[in-house]
């Protein structure tokens, strides 16, 4: 490793640059090593084969003594996180400001990773008592496959300390604008951690602008916006660590259908909700909507691959006899998708289900009165959503959340009804359970009151392979939609609580790591996924990383177990060999 190496001086790598002025790119790996500043060090972990390869990964690493963060920043694990990420933000910006076409291919470029709107973990950058690390990528300049010296040193002896010096030195930063990043987080942080006590599921606070620019800008829109305005009979209080008494909408735990016309907000609330499991920026204008962490996102995914899953609590007596108990397709339809979705959530102890009926397989979600006259209930294998929500609520304690402005059914087996007007919520619940005295239904209910027992699925270690000819591990992340897994690509663009292709990154490695170290045709899936967690809550992110990479961030439990149930060549075993 890089660190043990023996250092040299800055000004060494200059001159060393400079010889190496016209010569093969290949050269470039010599300056692999460690290298002393004045104030700080880099070390240049891995060169690039040539100019179009991934571009060559480099660290700096600073003294706090001479960063000179005030301990307060950084004190509790909330706040570290934010300073991490609010100096990736930083050092981020100069290198877009420096980065420049300096010859053929990546030539010239600097970066560290994308942001978006939210606070994620991250392996960007580190800040302890001891010092400040920033990771980053350069493409090492060169014309054709000649290596141009003169750039290379302008880039890595010039602009990264001058970055350095203007993002990751405390004085030559806004004090103001660290702490508000900072309280941010924390609150959000401090009052996700109070929902369950309060028996909530999300809060959404007054004045929030939940609304986006467009699909594909997730900034708060700005003129049209409708300001949240929460309705008295949810309203809650709480008193924050930093930005004190707020108000807003409490989501109970339980049952809570959100309805209303089209085009009144409803959707644009559920996904305020959804993605309430992360910290945002401070300007997101959604910072303090937060959500209990293990809520999940369930959708229809008709066409995904679904291996030995126990479905039944949804679906039985399929046609030819097909066991439910432990079902495979590779190609399943809406409703088997959205049964086996929730399933796997709940194997990984998923405690709140988040449902819009926009995406929602409606066989799967509601069977009405007629229908049940029509198709005898022995003839329908599908036992619908809305005869094991309640049972789902009373019997496991697991709430849900559902967008559903297309059927007054769920009425019924509502604990609280949401109806969004003209993008205002109001609570409807005495009118929506009049109605439902008023007009009976007349549906019978027809899950049996037995939920079963989860069986443990047990992935078996050769179908999951990161190899890719000669190489052991090969993995690609496509955006937040994809990752190419040895020669599988795994389509994760129905898993919507996924935010960042970085998360997908460290999906990626979760899941290599996984393989070397649990899969082992013993452990089930849902241990393996424990142990993984378990070391990366103790060791952090690095930890399940190959090499130092600044560009992985967090996930949750929900969505590495998603991914590694999209692996199309998964197979599950219940017994252990
Ligand atoms: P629904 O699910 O009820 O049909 P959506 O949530 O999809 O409605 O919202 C419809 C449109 O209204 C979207 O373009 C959305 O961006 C916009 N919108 C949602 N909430 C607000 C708001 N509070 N203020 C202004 N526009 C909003
Ligand atoms: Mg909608």
């Amino acid at each position: 490793m890089a660190r043990d190496e023996p250092t040299v001086e800055l000004e060494n790598l200059r001159h060393q640059l400079l010889e190496l002025d016209g010569r093969g790119y290949k050269a470039y790996k010599d300056i692999q090593g460690r290298y002393d500043g004045s104030e700080f060090t880099l070390i240049i972990d891995y060169v690039q084969g040539d100019p179009f390869a991934s571009p060559s990964k480099c660290r700096v690493l600073l003294p706090q003594s001479v960063a000179g963060f005030p301990r307060s920043l950084y004190r509790s694990r909330s706040r570290e996180i934010a300073l991490r990420d609010y100096l990736t933000r930083q050092f981020s910006l100069w290198c877009d400001r420096i980065s420049d076409r300096r010859g053929t291919g990546k030539s010239g470029l600097i970066a560290t990773c994308r942001m978006g709107q939210e606070v994620l973990e991250r392996t960007s950058a580190f800040v302890n008592h001891r010092e400040v690390e920033l990771r980053f990528v350069v493409g090492l300049p060169a014309r054709g496959r000649r290596i141009l010296g003169r750039q290379a040193a302008q880039m890595l002896c010039e602009d990264i300390p001058q970055s350095v010096d203007r993002a990751l030195y405390y004085d030559n930063l806004d004090a103001g604008e660290i702490e508000r990043h900072v309280e941010t987080v924390e609150d959000a942080d401090w009052l996700r951690d109070r929902l369950s006590e309060r028996g909530l599921v999300a809060f959404v606070a007054d004045r929030s602008i939940l609304p986006r620019q467009s699909g594909v800008d997730p900034r708060p829109l700005q003129d049209r916006a409708v300001p949240f305005e929460s309705p008295p009979s949810l309203r809650v209080e709480f008193d924050c660590p930093n930005r004190g008494k707020i108000s807003g909408m409490g989501i109970p735990t339980g049952v809570t259908p959100i309805v209303g016309g089209g085009y009144h907000g409803k959707s644009t609330l559920l996904s305020a909700i959804e993605l309430g499991i992360y910290n945002r920026i401070p300007g997101d204008a959604r910072e303090v909507v937060v959500t209990q962490p293990d809520a999940v996102k369930i959708r229809a995914e008709d066409g995904r691959q679904i291996a030995g899953v126990d479905i039944s609590l949804f679906i039985n007596n399929l046609p030819q006899g097909r066991s439910t108990t432990q079902f495979s397709t590779a190609n399943a339809s809406g409703s088997t998708s959205q049964a086996a979705n929730i399933v796997e959530a709940l194997e990984m102890d998923a405690k709140v289900l988040l449902v819009d009926e926009d995406t929602a397989a409606t066989n799967f979600m509601i069977r009405d009165r007629r229908m049940q006259a029509l198709i005898a209930k022995e003839k329908e294998p599908i036992t619908p959503f809305i005869d094991r929500v309640r049972q789902l609520s009373s019997y496991c304690g697991i709430s849900t959340v559902l967008v559903m402005g297309g059927s007054g059914d769920y009425f019924d087996v509502a604990d609280t009804v949401i109806g969004m007007e003209d993008f205002r919520p109001r609570e409807l619940t005495r009118e929506a359970k009049a109605i439902a005295r008023q007009y009976a239904t007349g549906r019978r209910e027809e899950g049996s009151e037995d939920l079963g027992e989860m069986t443990e699925r047990i992935p078996l270690p050769e179908s999951l392979d990161p190899s890719r000819g000669k190489r052991l591990v090969k993995w690609q992340a496509r955006d937040v939609d994809a990752i190419a897994f040895g020669t599988e690509d795994i389509d994760l663009s129905a898993v919507e609580q996924l935010v960042d292709v970085a998360q997908l990154r460290g999906i990626a490695e979760a899941m290599v790591y996984a393989k070397q170290h649990y899969i082992d045709g013993r452990r089930s899936l849902r241990d393996i996924i424990d142990a993984v967690m378990d070391d990366i809550e103790t060791g952090g992110l690095s930890e399940i990383a190959a090499f130092p990479q600044g560009d992985l961030a967090m996930f949750r439990r929900f969505e590495l177990a998603a991914a590694i149930d999209r692996l199309r060549t998964l197979q599950i075993t219940s017994n252990p060999s």
